[in-house]
């Protein structure tokens, strides 16, 4: 290295580079392949794409593109307080919500202090706190989810932010409304809990819970969104947090000015409206939910049950099984990195996409043909 880089903080070099799921251009090019044949099921990004009202409203703002973007995201906060009934003083917009965990982690986190995060957890969470140089403590996972109890026992007097992803990535585990409910009254109000609901517009009727509510109870409560997911603008990085307007103060002092460009807060603002995409978006995935673990349940296989858009499959040798499906032009994302070597996070796709990847998935496992097998009995699959 570079007298320079050798002077960096022993903190940062030691930092692992995050691995994104691989683009489909790049698959392509190594592998000669045509892109438009590749299945890319490996960023939980949405299978439809954007919405067309977001995609019109981001070519009408192209007009405005020699002028800087409205600092202070007038327009983009105001659809964002309408639609969550918060004031505009409780809005942090973020260049993706991964930019508002960064925010958070910059604004409370100096090295001496720590923050808490689950094992298996979003590996954001992680690199934020190493970043800064701040103290990680990592609670064990339970059944590959957050142990709520373990996180609150792991807090210290130096514990500044503890991070929860609800649904978490890449697991999909998800934790009911009422417990994490009582983990905020549980948590000291010292202590920033960082509740990333990333996956939530996914959810089934049956287990939304309300955290905008408990803003009002909890003042240490910041509440991470993104329209990366099911408004399906992962490309354009926009994302929020709502949180108390002391904690939005701080947050949005370090945030840089111009950190959502303007096409992306014109589109961010019309994805909102189109409720209905989102409902699309939804009935997709869960359509497509059920179809992926009902085939990997056919080929014999364990999955974690999932929230989100993707699923974890348990294939063994997941690196190989990886290399294998990029061959046959299926992109999924190997886990190993999250302490799970053994499994494989597949992304949920249009359902010819989900087929690919069962296809192949069964092809490289050496299995019978899923479509062959669907009228076996269950007791058949543990063989297959
Ligand atoms: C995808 C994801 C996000 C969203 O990241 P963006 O920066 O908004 O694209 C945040 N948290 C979790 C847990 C995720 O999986």
């Amino acid at each position: 290295m570079i007298d320079a880089c050798d002077l960096a903080p022993e903190f940062i070099r030691a930092i692992a580079p995050y691995v994104p799921g691989k683009p489909a251009s790049e698959l392509a090019r190594e592998m000669g392949l045509d892109p438009a044949g590749i299945v890319k099921l490996a960023s939980n990004e949405n299978p439809l794409g954007a919405s067309p009202a977001a995609l019109a409203a981001m070519q009408a703002a192209l007009d405005d593109i020699g002028r800087y973007p409205d600092g202070n995201g007038f327009a983009l906060k105001q659809a964002i307080a309408a639609h969550f009934g918060v004031g505009l003083d409780r809005i942090v917009l973020g260049n993706g919500s991964n930019d508002v965990l960064e925010l958070v982690g910059r604004t409370f986190l100096v090295p001496g202090t720590s923050a808490v995060y689950s094992r298996h957890a979003f590996a954001v969470y992680m690199l934020t706190v190493q970043a800064i140089g701040a103290t990680h403590l990592e609670t064990p996972a339970q059944d590959f989810g957050h142990d709520l109890d373990a996180m609150a026992d792991a807090i210290r007097d130096d514990t500044r932010i503890v991070f929860v992803a609800n649904p978490n990535n890449p697991t999909g585990t998800f934790l009911p409304g009422p417990a994490i409910e009582a983990f905020l009254a549980r948590v000291p109000s010292r202590v920033i809990v960082v509740l990333d609901e990333a996956y939530t517009e996914y959810l089934p009727d049956a287990d939304r819970y309300d955290a905008v509510a408990w803003l009002a109870r909890f003042p240490n409560l910041v509440i991470s969104r993104t329209f990366s997911k099911a408004y399906g603008l992962a490309g354009l990085r926009v994302g929020f947090a709502l949180a108390h307007p002391d904690v939005a103060d701080l947050m949005n002092r370090v945030r840089q000015p111009f950190n959502v460009n303007s096409v992306a807060q014109a589109g961010a603002v019309a994805a909102l409206h189109d409720t209905a995409f989102v409902a699309r978006s939804r009935a997709l995935n869960s359509a497509g939910l059920a179809q992926v673990i009902d085939g990997v349940t056919r080929l014999g296989l364990q999955h974690v049950p999932s929230r989100g858009n993707f699923v974890l499959v348990r294939v063994g040798a997941a690196d190989s099984v990886y290399r294998k499906l990029l061959q046959r032009g299926v992109i999924v994302r190997p886990v190993a990195a999250y302490h799970l070597p053994e499994w494989l996070r597949v992304s949920i796709g249009l359902p010819e996409e989900n087929a690919r990847f069962l296809d192949a998935l069964t092809e490289v496992l050496g299995g019978a043909d899923p479509r062959a097998t669907a009228v076996a009995p269950p007791v058949a699959h543990g063989a297959a």
